[in-house]
């Protein structure tokens, strides 16, 4: 699992501002019921005297320390007897004056078994799904909204079987590769067909499962994507941000590519996505792919390195049926 360094920061920054306000609020809490009660704030001073007096107690040299620690310790507990005591009396409960960590699980230094903390990588996935959002509406995106009554139930003589069966064995590999990852049996999927048939509605739903699911996932289109290397080439991103972002479509644990084959395909672009797809794969990272060219398509427009890794490392997936926008508008049109 990897982090967008941009999703780290902010996940870091909240955190902090977090702590900072829990922290705030405690001081608050406390000065208040100092106000109230002035013998709580001299027993909680009585109570840091016993816990120095046995830390000293324990560094002196020369004589044992046991008797001098055990009698700091008997004292610290009788103390803490009476605070507690003195808190009830007043109706206080003692737990609403501890400054316990915001996560438990790591005390809030954000790390917890040797790796980044849930508290961290949930901010993280949040951060991730914000940035999704900026580009998709996130909120139509679910697998359970993607409709099967736009395809043909008519069994097509050419492909013996209907494109209504199909596209629900298609949407099935789709659900099953964003349900798994990133043990998914397909590393990287390949969505292709004509126009309006739900091939980027099926890729952005596996975005958001993805991210959803704390893997970094970056969705593109290939024109955006394409811009952005080039912006970088061409040094015409100025303060350096594009770099960034390219490093994001290199790293990420998941890179949706949108609509392949409708950028200008130059020889740098040709060199540039050979360069990503071949990094990637050799990394081992995943990939969906959506675009209008079928693996022929794909030979005639891109070169031979390009083709061989897109016809090699990924799982095909045909779409069939005809434009569902068309049928909308069309629908949208019978209605009186
Ligand atoms: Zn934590």
């Amino acid at each position: 699992m990897s982090f967008d360094p941009k999703h780290w920061r902010e996940a870091n920054r909240r955190l902090a501002a977090a702590r900072e306000e829990k922290t705030a609020r405690h001081a608050a809490l406390t000065r208040e019921c100092y106000q109230k009660l002035p013998r709580l704030e001299q027993l909680d001073r009585a109570i840091q005297g016993t816990v120095a007096q046995a830390v000293a107690a324990a560094l002196q040299h020369g004589s044992d320390p046991s008797a001098a620690v055990e009698s700091a310790r008997r004292e610290n507990l009788a103390l803490q007897q009476t605070r507690l005591e003195l808190l009830r009396s007043a109706g206080i409960d003692p737990q609403t004056l501890e400054d316990a960590p915001l996560c438990p699980l790591c005390g809030d230094t954000g790390r917890h078994d040797g790796k980044p903390c849930s508290c961290v990588t949930g901010l993280c996935a949040e951060e991730n799904l914000k940035e999704l959002g900026r580009q998709l509406n996130l909120e139509r995106l679910d697998f359970d909204r993607f409709q099967l009554r736009w395809y043909d139930a008519g069994v097509d003589p050419a492909l013996g079987a209907s494109h209504r069966s199909l596209m629900e064995a298609v949407a099935e590999v789709c659900r099953d590769y964003a349900e798994t990852f990133p043990r998914c049996p397909a590393k990287n999927l390949y969505l292709y067909g004509g126009t309006g048939l739900g091939k980027t509605f099926l890729s952005a739903c596996i975005a958001k499962a993805v991210a959803g699911q704390g893997y970094w996932t970056v969705y593109a289109t290939a024109g955006d994507l394409v811009r952005q290397y080039e912006d970088v080439k061409f040094n015409r991103d100025g303060d350096g941000s594009g770099r960034e972002d390219v490093r994001r479509y290199e790293n990420c644990d998941l890179l949706v590519l949108d609509d392949l084959g409708s950028e200008m395909t130059t020889p740098f672009v040709q060199s540039a996505l050979y360069q990503l797809l071949n990094q990637r794969l050799l990394a081992g990272r995943h990939m969906v792919i959506s675009s209008n060219l079928d693996m022929d398509a794909v030979r005639g427009r891109y070169t031979p390195q390009v083709a061989s890794r897109l016809e090699g490392e990924f799982q095909e997936l045909p779409f069939f049926g005809r434009d569902i926008r068309l049928q909308q508008k069309e629908e949208r049109q019978q209605r009186p």
